[in-house]
């Protein structure tokens, strides 16, 4: 019997040694799976040789009994020693090694931008109310971003905008309203446009980046009142909550504008009975709006005896920040994954 387990080891070395990579895919598994049940299996050699301790006299048992381990130990040994070697470098030579053990790759999805995916909203609203979109420079002349809109310089109005400028009469876009200008200079009404983008003002803190994002929009036609202005801000900010919200149009001043509004909307946290967010009002400012001045239509040469219109512009950021109860608007450059991949 002691000769039986010693040659046992030898050929199951031997046998170990011959199973080699490369060949088919799964070959190299197969080999080792058919070596395990060969040797090591309840049916294989090394079980076989076992039933007959019995038949040893009894004095010798443990000598062969501590043999058999050895043999067994040794050939197990060997046995993980190669699968090691061959798993190792099979995977690698493409040999077809799949550890199905081993965790999945998560494919990882990429999303739109939390601010992307309120722009896209905003303007799908609009789109729907027979608005189409234009998008102008980022890089912009002092005459369209100042001038056409009623703000010559000097005009006080210019400090609100914290500028940056290029040269003395080239800056970035303060706010998108240049695209009326430019687009009012270029069609004859009726109009109805809305103009999103990034616009560009030196600030920040905890409700101001330096870069945000507007939409501006206008309607311009014969007899448009600042009741079509309350209706269309009405359906957009329904349609943008989600709920019947109260609207509330506070008198403000634009240079553009006239009369103006600031628009509020009843606090959407806590439905108008106040809270942090609103800071007790109930109210939660959201956009800019009036009717577009006289002297704006002038400019580009529109009568404006005959055509009247509307504009407003507001903030992506803001909206998104109201919409989904954010704090703190640098949260949406950080490019911190653990914030992005909310939405
Ligand atoms: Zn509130």
């Amino acid at each position: 019997m002691e000769q039986k387990l010693n040659s046992l080891l030898d050929q199951a070395r031997g046998q170990l040694d011959r199973i080699t990579k490369g060949g088919a895919p799964g070959e190299v598994q197969k080999q080792l799976e058919d070596f395990r049940i060969r040797y090591l299996g309840r049916k294989g050699e090394f079980s076989t040789i076992m039933q007959q301790l019995g038949t040893i006299p009894v004095e010798e048992r443990p000598r062969v009994g501590q043999l058999a381990n050895t043999v067994k130990a040794e050939i197990e040994k060997c046995f993980e020693d190669q699968k090691k070697a061959l798993v190792g470098t099979a995977g690698v030579n493409g040999a077809g090694f799949v550890d199905l053990s081993l965790p999945g790759r998560v494919q990882e999805c990429g999303r739109l931008h939390p601010v992307t995916q309120i722009m896209t909203e905003v303007c799908g609203i609009f789109e729907a109310l027979g608005f189409s979109v234009a998008e102008g420079p980022d890089v912009e002349h002092d005459y369209y971003n100042f001038e056409a809109l009623n703000i010559p310089a000097h005009h006080p109005a210019r400090d609100m905008h914290d500028t940056f400028y290029v040269s003395e009469s080239i800056l970035l876009r303060t706010h998108t309203s240049p695209m009326q200008a430019r687009i009012m200079e270029d069609q004859q009404p009726p109009l109805r446009v809305i103009a999103p983008g990034k616009v560009y003002r030196c600030d920040s803190d905890i409700t101001h980046t330096p870069m945000f994002h507007q939409v501006e929009g206008f309607l311009v036609d014969t007899k448009v009142s600042f009741a079509d202005l309350k209706g269309i801000l009405t359906v957009f900010t329904q349609k943008m909550f989600d709920t019947n919200l109260a609207l509330r149009f506070r008198p403000s001043f634009f240079p553009f504008t006239e009369p103006s509004a600031e628009v509020d909307i009843a606090c959407v946290i806590c439905g108008g009975s106040g809270c942090r967010v609103c800071k007790q009002t109930g109210w939660l400012e959201i956009l800019g709006a009036g009717m577009i001045d006289p002297e704006v239509f002038k400019m580009v040469g529109y009568d404006p005896e005959r055509y009247s219109g509307f504009a407003f512009g507001l903030g992506i950021e803001r909206i998104a920040m109201l919409k989904y109860g954010i704090n703190d608007i640098r949260l949406y450059y950080e490019n911190d994954l653990r914030f992005l991949s909310q939405f």
